[in-house]
């Protein structure tokens, strides 16, 4: 087995991202040392307690000697926590990030970036709707992919800095995969950031129907609704920062997905049954690559227990 690909690592933000990532990086020994800092003392304190790794005070002492900083940190907070870590970042260290979106996240930081350090953006396609530090587990990157978007046409050193990133996170059991940054941006907009748009907003319109007030929503929602209600109790902060981040390809995303809608309209309105059995037969089809390519479970009701529901 490979020894630890980092001697120290510093993770900023002890939430679900990082909390999983500090448990993966002992379990799976990718790193010696996992060093933790969050910006809130509360957050700190019960990392601490979670025995996540070395929980930093400051963060000078966690980002001081570290071979790889792993900003964990919301989207929006990218730019401001670049700017206080830059000083204490050492010659030759790796600054990544996991942010959802990419080609801000990489503005953001190669602002703040001293030279000497490189810069390789990141984002695990792996999360769950919790969050804080108590929602981590080591195996949350298993079988995920992670997508670097490192900076264009880089000779060595850098070259090697991106081949050890993504050798740490395979050794976290993640697929490794490098892609522009735009490009991730415009292909997350319709795999994660509009079905999480539209979870939103079919959560809060059930909410301000009258039926909502008798419980009946609640109650009758095993008919497909409860599995909108999962995506939407994601952390909000994260998903404002989200969609204010990557305006333009959710825009884009969401402006071809209301024609769709439309068509879809027009085919009830007019009783085209010809046209919804289409529709709904090629999205079959993609239920079905999805489970070949093993990014879900083949299970009945996604795995859930039959004797414990009441479908
Ligand atoms: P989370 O559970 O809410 O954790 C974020 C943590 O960062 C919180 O403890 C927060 O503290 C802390 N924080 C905020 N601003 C900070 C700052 N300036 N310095 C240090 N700590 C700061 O969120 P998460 O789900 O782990 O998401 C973290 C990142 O991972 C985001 O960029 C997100 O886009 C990305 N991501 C998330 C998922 C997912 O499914 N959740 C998947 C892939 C990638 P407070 O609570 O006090 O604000």
């Amino acid at each position: 087995m490979p020894g630890p690909v980092f001697d120290r690592i510093a993770i900023i933000g002890a939430g679900l991202i990082g909390s999983s990532l500090a448990l993966a990086a002992r379990e799976f020994r990718a790193a010696k040392t996992v060093v933790l800092y969050d910006s809130s003392e509360d957050v700190r304190k019960r990392a601490a307690a979670l025995e996540l790794g070395d929980v930093a005070d400051t963060l000078e002492t966690a980002c001081s000697g570290a071979d790889c900083v792993i900003l964990c940190v919301p989207v929006g907070a990218i730019g401001e926590t670049s700017k206080a870590l830059a000083a204490y970042l050492k010659e030759g260290a790796i600054l990544t990030d996991v942010g959802s979106v990419k080609e801000r996240a990489l503005e953001a930081m190669l602002e703040q970036c001293p030279a000497g350090v490189h810069l390789i953006p990141g984002h695990p396609i792996a999360g769950t709707e919790k969050s804080g530090p108590e929602a981590g587990f080591a195996t949350l990157f298993r079988k995920a992919w992670h997508i670097l978007t490192p900076l264009p046409q880089q000779e060595e050193p850098y070259n090697s800095a991106v081949d050890r990133l993504a050798s740490f996170w395979e050794m976290l059991g993640a697929r490794v995969e490098i892609m522009e940054a735009a490009r991730h941006d415009r292909v997350l907009a319709i795999t994660s950031h509009l079905p999480h748009l539209i979870a939103y907003n079919i959560v809060s319109t059930a909410y301000d129907m009258e039926s909502v007030g008798e419980g009946e929503v609640v109650k009758y929602s095993a008919g497909g609704f409860r599995d909108f209600t999962r995506i939407a109790a994601s952390d909000p902060t994260m998903w404002r920062d989200v969609f204010l981040n990557n305006k333009d390809a959710v825009l884009e995303t969401l402006g071809r997905f209301s024609e769709d809608l439309a068509a879809l309209q027009r085919a009830i309105r007019w009783g085209d049954g010809e046209m919804l059995m289409q529709e709904f037969e090629r999205a079959r089809g993609i239920r079905k690559a999805i489970i070949e390519a093993g990014q879900d479970t083949d299970e009945t009701n996604f795995g859930r227990n039959k004797d414990g529901e009441k479908d």
